[in-house]
Order: C-alpha cells, then sequence, then structure tokens
C-alpha cells in the first residue's frame, strides 16, 4: 500500500509545510501540537481533497521524489548527479566580505547577499523566508520581504517550525514574481505545488535552500532560553547564532530576551539539547527525509564545517548551485570583491555535512527496516530499508538517538505544563550520557579493528 498524506499525518510525521491546505484552498487546515510543531488536521476532509493534497505533501508515496522533481531549471538537470548533493554546478566555499555584516548573518551570510541582488537586480520583486513573527504567539514565521534593508534585518537561521500556507496563499494571488527561501522538504514541497499550481509556477521564480540536518520544534527555542534564565511565558526573542570573534565559528552562543528585560547569552554547546548530533526536539519528519542540500533547489548554502574553516569565526558558508543565472551572480559579487569563494571538490562538500549524511543514508536505512519490521506505514525513500545498513554499535546509537528526540518533545511538554525545567533536563541528560557512552563504545571499536593484526 502506497504510503499517503493520511499515514503521514496519523504517523505524526507531517512537517507542517502547509502545502496540503494551499492546493486544497484552505480545506485542510493546520494546528500546533502539544508537541510544539505544526501538523495538517485531516478530520472530515473529503478523498477528493486528500488526494489533491497527498500529490503535493513530502513525505508521500503520492508525490514525485527528489529525483523526479530535480532542479527547477533544464539547465540544473543537465549538471552532473551526485547521490550526495543532487545535480552540481559550482560547489563552493564562500562568505561576505564585511565583517560587520557576518556578525548579523549565521554563516558566510551569502544567502541573504543573493536575496538582496535578486531584489537589487529586479529579478524578483520580494522575498519568501522565515523572520521574526508580528504576532505574540509565535517567535519565528515566515515573511514577504520587498526591500534590501528588510533582507538584511530578516537574516540568520531560524531553528523553528514555520508554514508556508500563508504566504504561498499570498503568493499564488498577488502576481507578484518571488525567490523562496526553505529547508529542503519545504523547497520540494513547494516545488510539487508548483507543478499543480499554474500562478504559482509563475510566480515562484528562485528557489534558495537551506542544507538541513533537522527541523527544531518550538521546544529548541523555549528550552534553551529556559536553561539560560527565561521560562517560556516570559520569552519575547531569540538567536539561535550569536557569533563570538573570540572563538571557532561552530562554538556559537544561544541568546534569550524576556519580555520587557535585557538579553542573556550561553554558549549553545553547554546547554542541554544544544549539541546538535543528540537530535533533540527533532520531529518525527526529519527520520524520514533523506535530502540534505535541498537537491531540488536552484541554490542552496550551509555553513562549510571542514577543518579550513571551521576556526574562523566569521563563518563560511557551502554553496550549490544548478541554476546559470546564480552562477552569474556569484561570479560578479566575486569580482566585485562584494564576496569571497572558492572551489570546494564534490566530497570536500559531502563531507562538510558527515553527520546529517550519515542520518539520512545509514540511519534512514535503519529506521525504515525497524518500522517496517513493527508493520508500521513508511513513505518510499531513495534508500532501501536495512538495519543491517551498520556495525551493531551504531545500530544502537541510531536507535538512541531516535528515542531522544521522540522523548524530549514529551519530556519537555511535560516540564512545560508541571513549569519545571528538571521534569526536561534530568531524564534528557541521561539520555545524552548513554548516547556519549554509545559513541565512545563505537570509537573503541573502531579503534581496536585498525590495530588488530591481519591474518596473512
Ligand atoms: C532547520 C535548519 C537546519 C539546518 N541544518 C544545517 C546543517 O545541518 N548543516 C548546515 O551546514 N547548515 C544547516 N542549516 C543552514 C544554516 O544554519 C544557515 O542557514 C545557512 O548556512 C545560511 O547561512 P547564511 O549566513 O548564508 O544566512 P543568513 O545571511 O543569515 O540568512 C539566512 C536566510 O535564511 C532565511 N531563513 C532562516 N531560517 C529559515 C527557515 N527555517 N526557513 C526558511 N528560511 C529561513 C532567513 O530569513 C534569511 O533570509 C540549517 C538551517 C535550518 C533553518
Amino acid at each position: 500500500m502506497p504510503h499517503t498524506i493520511s499515514d503521514t499525518v496519523a504517523r505524526g510525521m507531517c512537517i507542517g509545510c502547509g502545502t496540503c491546505s494551499v492546493a486544497t484552498d484552505g480545506a485542510i487546515p493546520l494546528v500546533l501540537t502539544r508537541r510544539g510543531l505544526y501538523s495538517a488536521a485531516l478530520d472530515g476532509v473529503t478523498e477528493q481533497d486528500l488526494e489533491r493534497a497527498s500529490r503535493v505533501c513530502p513525505f508521500s508515496d503520492d508525490a514525485p521524489d527528489e529525483d523526479e522533481l530535480g532542479a527547477p531549471t533544464p539547465e540544473g538537470n543537465a549538471l552532473p548527479l551526485d547521490p550526495r548533493l543532487g545535480h552540481h554546478g559550482r560547489v563552493l566555499a564562500g562568505r561576505h566580505r564585511s565583517d560587520d555584516y557576518l556578525l548579523g548573518s549565521s554563516s558566510g551570510g551569502l544567502t541573504s547577499w543573493l536575496l538582496d541582488q535578486l531584489l537589487r537586480r529586479e529579478l524578483v520583486d520580494a522575498v519568501i523566508h522565515v523572520g521574526r513573527a508580528d504576532a505574540d504567539d509565535a517567535l519565528f514565521q515566515y515573511t514577504i520581504t520587498t526591500t534590501s534593508s528588510g533582507v538584511t534585518a530578516q537574516r540568520k537561521s531560524q531553528y523553528y517550525p514555520t508554514t508556508l500556507r500563508d504566504v504561498l496563499d499570498v503568493a499564488r494571488r498577488d502576481g507578484r514574481r518571488y525567490a523562496l527561501v526553505g529547508v529542503p522538504c519545504f523547497i520540494k514541497a513547494a516545488r510539487q505545488l508548483c507543478r499543480e499550481d499554474d500562478r504559482l509556477r509563475e510566480s515562484i521564480l528562485f528557489f534558495v535552500g537551506l542544507v538541513c540536518g533537522h527541523m527544531k520544534s518550538r521546544f529548541f527555542a523555549e528550552s534553551l532560553a529556559w536553561q539560560v534564565g527565561v521560562p517560556p511565558e516570559h520569552l519575547a526573542a531569540v538567536d539561535f547564532r550569536v557569533k563570538n570573534p573570540a572563538r571557532a565559528s561552530s562554538d556559537y552562543d544561544f541568546a534569550a530576551t524576556a519580555r520587557g528585560d535585557g538579553v542573556v547569552q550561553r554558549r549553545t554547546r553547554a546547554l542541554v539539547g544544544g549539541n546538535w548530533g543528540h537530535g533533540a526536539f527533532q520531529p518525527e519528519a526529519c527520520n524520514f527525509c533523506d535530502d540534505v542540500f535541498a537537491e531540488t533547489a536552484d541554490v542552496v548554502f550551509g555553513d562549510a564545517w571542514l577543518p579550513q574553516y571551521a576556526a574562523d569565526w566569521r563563518g563560511t558558508n557551502i554553496v550549490v548551485t544548478r541554476n546559470p543565472v546564480v552562477d552569474e551572480i556569484l561570479s560578479a559579487g566575486a569580482a566585485s570583491g562584494d564576496i569571497e569563494l572558492e572551489p570546494l571538490t564534490v566530497d570536500e562538500a559531502a563531507r562538510s555535512q558527515a553527520g546529517g549524511l550519515r542520518h539520512r543514508r545509514d540511519g534512514l536505512a535503519v529506521r525504515l527496516a525497524d518500522d517496517l519490521a513493527a508493520g508500521l506505514s513508511v513513505p518510499v525513500k531513495r534508500v532501501r530499508p536495512d538495519a543491517s545498513a551498520v556495525d551493531a554499535n551504531r545500530l544502537a546509537l541510531v536507535r538512541q538517538r531516535r528515542r531522544m528526540s521522540l522523548m524530549s518533545l514529551d519530556w519537555f511538554a511535560s516540564a512545560r505544563a508541571q513549569h519545571d525545567l528538571a521534569v526536561y533536563v534530568r531524564p534528557m541528560s541521561a539520555a545524552i550520557a548513554r548516547y556519549r557512552r554509545l559513541e565512545v563504545g563505537g570509537l573503541l571499536t573502531g579503534l581496536l579493528t585498525k590495530l588488530r593484526p591481519r591474518r596473512r
């Protein structure tokens, strides 16, 4: 049986992108779940609407996969294809030239620089991206920006659940030309929707991807803020990526602002759940994604987590292009000295996302096999289910990480209800300790295997 949008929602693996709602003219509402995530609500939806919705759901078998969608342009699809990066034109590392500018960006600032260029060159009228929310009930939301100053004001990565529903509803009506920024599953969902919706297809001219390790629930922001002294009910704003010129780019701070109060800031890696490898507050959807490099976008930006760049506090982007217009803009920026670029190999680009690729390849093979063995519905992925894809130690690690993602959401929901942060921090710390023991065990096993004398 194909895995449909109904299975996706029933299994709690809806990412809340909202394309199903747009495809059905609002027949499918989105709700905020008790785990701090958006999800489609399918009660009472007609069969016909379910079919329309399933064709645009990024986790449904009724929708095309990343290989079938490919890059947005014919030129992009003619480029070489790597199973880790997707189609790739130029593979680069780079950053904005100004240190002052870089303080306001998450990484090398090239995402915002490109968006600004698209506006300045009048290739688009507006940008659809995530910025600070204008309502009290969320910290961030998808927003439409029409000016360079607006693009500059809405920089940085927002590790926070959002939905495309409202902005795409506007975009399909107003006749403007857009660039859309998103994590891989959102770009894929929007591309699918464009196949179904002529007005949107004519409106969204550039798809700008963000490399993605995984998305986070609202609890990520709230749990880090609570740990620095701002409980959820007082939380007004967060900054997930505060750079510190005295430290490596990967060693950034988290900052929280309480209502009517000042900013408190702490090293992210010192906070429980701050290490991305631990998968805290990861939605279940991300356990079923196999796209790290936003393979269906015109260009993707990430962090160049490579030894030659990681020590530089300013941050360095990794860039993979799939559109000649983007290539030309980047080349012009480098020629004018606005930005710095240098070529990387495909292997280096993949290495910069080694953890994400392990999670989306070997880890995914295990999770698919586990769920099928348990009789659960899973989407067809470009990775085959295989519990033997990894050794026994890694198998335990993959399963422990999945447990931590799931349990962190429940522990934090209880902590919130009981107004007691320890209800989350205590069990999560114990789970992380177990994860670390498994990691050390894996390292020792690897070392012993290398040292063991070879038989002649
Ligand atoms: C959930 C998530 C997970 C990520 N995981 C990884 C990872 O594992 N490895 C890695 O190398 N990089 C990852 N990134 C990308 C990384 O954090 C930076 O966003 C990227 O390197 C761009 O940096 P920049 O300095 O060029 O962007 P900036 O100049 O700071 O601009 C960022 C732009 O992206 C927009 N934006 C921010 N958050 C979102 C969002 N959630 N959805 C849509 N638009 C958004 C902003 O509005 C702004 O336009 C992730 C990003 C997100 C949102």
